[in-house]
């Protein structure tokens, strides 16, 4: 498909290293694709980012047809840029789409579209240790009409925010809330899917563990309130007795390219570890006992987030003392070596430009 080019006249000042942050500074450009049930995916093109309009009856503005990806560009030692796994998120967001009724993306175009816009903004991939370029992908029903249906039309667009150093004192440990009142998602809903609803739905625990001074809350399962699910965005893995545990894809959790990624290294590594239901009260157990070793949260955008503390029913539990274990350090290291082109990529992850 033809990508139309319209570049902006006056480009931005590229900001400090400094100055960055998550997802406050835009690049020069976004890509827009819109669909149609008639034409299908048309009218591909990059223009200089700005404000869309948008009918106030579309979709998305009353009943939620939204999804999204969240991956990164990294800029190497050498210069060149590289995507990690975009495939993966390509084919999450079909799966996503699928889900709300939204329209699916041939993936040969979906990757050529990620390649040329990166490859339009990336001089806007910083290269101080640690940052990159995030790249937001996303989709929402656009449907000019209140009738409630599965969408005739959407618009489909990505943009991209240099980011700072997720760490900037080194890693910090977060502590961690479980939540036992609300749910994040149930199976047969949309938890497996990056939707937009899912995170409107979670902001109530989440501000809630937030003012008691703790970062991200640990969701359990919608039914019994017993099994554990992900920690806020990210999923989670355990270190109990020498073998890595984490929660089983059950539907209601969000198939984590980071989680997928290091259960390879893992496998290759020969650490032992396995997908399974965990209940609240193994994990009980294990912290009483201390068998727990370590605890991390994984995702794109801290990649591995070590947990110091979790706190159940108003009982504190220390992980690895506060600090930051010794296999989720050494996660860490493989995977960002790996997304920086700092160590070789013997998975075939990275995709460069
Ligand atoms: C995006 C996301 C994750 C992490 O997925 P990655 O592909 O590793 O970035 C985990 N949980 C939720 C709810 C998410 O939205």
């Amino acid at each position: 498909m033809e990508i139309k080019m319209n570049l902006t006249s006056t480009p931005k000042e590229k900001p400090d290293a400094s100055t960055l942050g998550f997802g406050k500074i835009f690049t020069d450009h976004m890509f827009i694709m819109d669909y149609s049930r008639q034409e299908g995916w048309h009218d591909a093109r990059i223009v200089p980012f700005g404000y869309i309009p948008i009918h106030p009856a579309s979709t998305v503005l009353h009943y939620g047809s939204e999804i999204f990806e969240g991956l990164k560009a990294y800029r190497r030692k050498d210069g060149k840029v590289q995507m990690f796994r975009p495939i993966e998120n390509i084919r999450r967001m079909n799966n996503s789409a699928e889900r709300l009724c939204l329209p699916t993306i041939d993936e040969d175009l979906a990757l050529e579209v990620y390649t040329k816009f990166v490859q339009t903004e990336q001089d806007w991939t910083p290269s101080a240790p640690g940052t990159s370029l995030y790249l937001r992908p996303f989709m929402f029903g656009n449907d000019e009409s209140l009738g409630v249906h599965a969408v005739h039309n959407a618009t489909f667009m990505i943009i991209a925010s240099p980011v700072g150093s997720y760490y900037k004192e080194g890693i910090n440990p977060v502590k961690i809330m479980i939540e036992d009142e609300d749910v994040r998602a149930v199976r047969g809903g949309t938890g497996y899917a990056k939707c937009g609803g899912n995170y409107a739905a979670s902001n109530r625990a989440g501000e809630r563990a937030e003012q008691q001074g703790y970062s991200q809350v640990l969701w359990l399962d919608g039914v019994e309130r017993r099994y554990i699910e992900e920690v806020g965005a990210m999923n989670v893995m355990f270190k109990i007795n020498g073998e890595v545990v984490t929660p089983m894809l059950s539907g209601s959790i969000l198939p984590g390219i980071t989680r997928k990624s290091i259960i390879e290294v893992l496998k290759k590594e020969g650490i032992p570890v396995t997908e399974r239901l965990i209940s609240i009260d193994e994990l009980q157990k294990a912290m009483e006992e201390g068998t727990l070793e370590e605890a991390w949260g994984c995702g794109t955008a801290a990649v591995v987030s070590p947990i110091g503390e979790l706190c159940y029913k108003g009982v504190k539990y220390p992980v690895s003392e506060g600090k930051i274990g010794e296999l989720t350090q050494k996660l860490y290291d493989t995977l960002t070596g790996i997304q920086w082109g700092n160590i070789e990529d013997t998975f075939g992850w990275t995709y460069q430009l």
